[in-house]
């Protein structure tokens, strides 16, 4: 049984810690364009508030007007259940006028009794604040291009981290807490979580972080509380901490930047390469995530992107920036992904086509191709590169592999689809190796290309190869 008093007297302790003496939190200066109002004296009455009401309230000093957003799972809803649950246009006016918990299901509870306990009035979920069921879906086109703001100016997230559905709830915990008592160097008393880190178990592979629409949502957050089915844990820009007060130093590299309440400001203080490498395993954790929707795959990460555009002052088109082009460019799609999932939307050389890559790692020595031969075009789904050939080799067509050979197998290859004899190859040089002394023994990080019977250019692969086997000369083109 869970100690509720003591409980959220612990998750407020860590919120007032963390206002105090860290600067994760800054006050916002946004609001979202509608929040529920959980404050009122009757607990039972919920209201849908307006952003207009909201700013008026604020102008005539109606005392603190923090908000808590909800990261949660949709689950799977029935028509009939998102109609009950969801605000559309049917029941928004309503809403505004008053709505009750019971209308709400056992994970909303859960939120808004969160909300109360750490004692804020205001809560933002996707599904009551964003109009659902509605033609045309207009207000969510809108309101998806605000996820960035709505998630960085909250007061803290809410990860409803085990609750696999709206119905579940997270406040309930089946298991028990597995902890031991140990005595302090005062010869006090104090618990300590006896299977310690689990943060990876609970939080990186929890259920949650499996939906799309969660990476961003953590990235973006500056404070957040995963309430997982074991332990609570508490995640701010100075580490993460367990209910049962183990505290996990911030760990190095991938943590440190995912836990960065001004992301990505750590990110950018740390160089190229451990940027390309960050991007590289962000992109790789998305990518896998659970978007059947074609549309939502760019939606979904789009208020991290342009977060990310705007800090690295750099352009982007299908999850790629063109300052980090050459890194961003040399994926494979993996063994797991090649009976499916392929996103005939997205353009041959974005990692956003497959549901499952890896990238590859790119040397510290390698020098990336220049803007002249390789750059983002004006045309959405192009790139503008320059197609060179095979030279000095053959292509040999295998079974759904390519040989080249000078009677041996030259360079490391990875296809993500057959290659067609008919087709020409065509090699587009991202990155050069720059220790080798003679040119032509450098090694080339390379796309290859295939002219389609649509006389268009589409990567069909990477690779691996020594200069000597890419001719000097090429043409400029596009590649989509
Ligand atoms: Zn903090």
């Amino acid at each position: 049984m869970t100690d509720w008093p003591l409980y959220f007297e612990l998750l407020s302790q860590w919120l007032v810690e963390c206002d105090q003496d860290h600067e994760c939190h800054q006050k916002a200066e946004f609001y979202p364009t509608r929040l529920i109002f959980v404050g009122d004296s009757d607990p039972n009455k919920l209201r849908l508030v307006e952003q207009a009401s909201l700013l008026l309230a604020l102008v005539k000093g109606a005392g603190q007007m923090d908000y808590l957003a909800l990261s949660h799972c949709w689950g799977r809803p029935t028509t009939d259940e998102k109609k009950r649950y969801c605000t559309t246009p049917e029941n928004i006016r309503k809403r505004r006028k008053g709505f009750t918990f019971e209308d709400l299901p056992k994970t909303f509870q859960d939120a808004v009794q969160v909300t109360r306990k750490l004692g804020k009035r205001f809560l933002w979920i996707d599904s009551l604040c964003i109009i659902q069921e509605e033609e045309g879906k207009s207000d969510w086109k809108r309101e998806s291009k605000l996820m960035e703001q709505v998630f960085s100016s909250a007061y803290c997230t809410i990860a409803a981290t085990s609750a696999v559905s709206w119905k579940e709830g997270f406040l309930e915990r089946k298991s028990t807490i597995q902890s031991v008592q140990v005595q302090d160097v005062s010869g006090n008393r104090i618990h300590v979580c006896n299977n310690v880190d689990n943060f990876n178990d609970d939080v990186e592979d929890g259920n949650l972080n499996k939906r799309g629409w969660v990476l961003q949502e953590r990235v973006l957050s500056r404070r957040i509380i995963h309430f997982t089915k074991r332990h609570t844990y508490w995640e701010c820009g100075e580490g993460v901490r367990c209910e049962n007060f183990t505290r996990m130093a911030t760990p190095p590299g991938k943590q440190y930047f995912l836990l960065d309440p001004k992301f990505p400001d750590r990110l950018t203080r740390s160089g190229y390469y451990r940027t390309v490498q960050f991007l590289q395993y962000l992109f790789q954790q998305y990518a896998r995530c659970g978007l059947s929707l074609s549309l939502d795959r760019e939606i979904a990460i789009s208020g991290l992107m342009e977060r990310m555009k705007r800090v690295f002052q750099t352009e982007q088109k299908h999850g790629v920036f063109a300052r980090y082009l050459a890194g961003l460019l040399l994926w494979r799609r993996s063994e797991e992904s090649t009976t499916g999932g392929v996103f005939e939307d997205q353009p041959s050389w974005s990692w956003m086509r497959y549901t499952a890559i890896e990238f590859e790692r790119v040397p510290h020595d390698i020098l990336v191709a220049d803007d002249a031969t390789l750059r983002f075009s004006a045309e959405e789904k192009a790139l503008v590169v320059k197609f060179r050939s095979f030279q000095n080799c053959t292509v040999e067509h295998g079974t759904g592999a390519v040989l080249i050979a000078e009677s041996r197998i030259m360079g490391t290859w990875w296809f993500e689809t057959t290659l067609d004899p008919k087709l020409k190859q065509n090699v587009v040089v991202v990155g050069v190796e720059v220790q080798k002394r003679r040119d032509l023994d450098k090694t080339c990080w390379v796309l290859v290309t295939q002219k389609s019977s649509e006389d268009q250019y589409r990567r069909v692969g990477i690779g691996k190869i020594e200069a000597r086997y890419i001719s000097e000369e090429g043409h400029e083109g596009r590649l989509l």
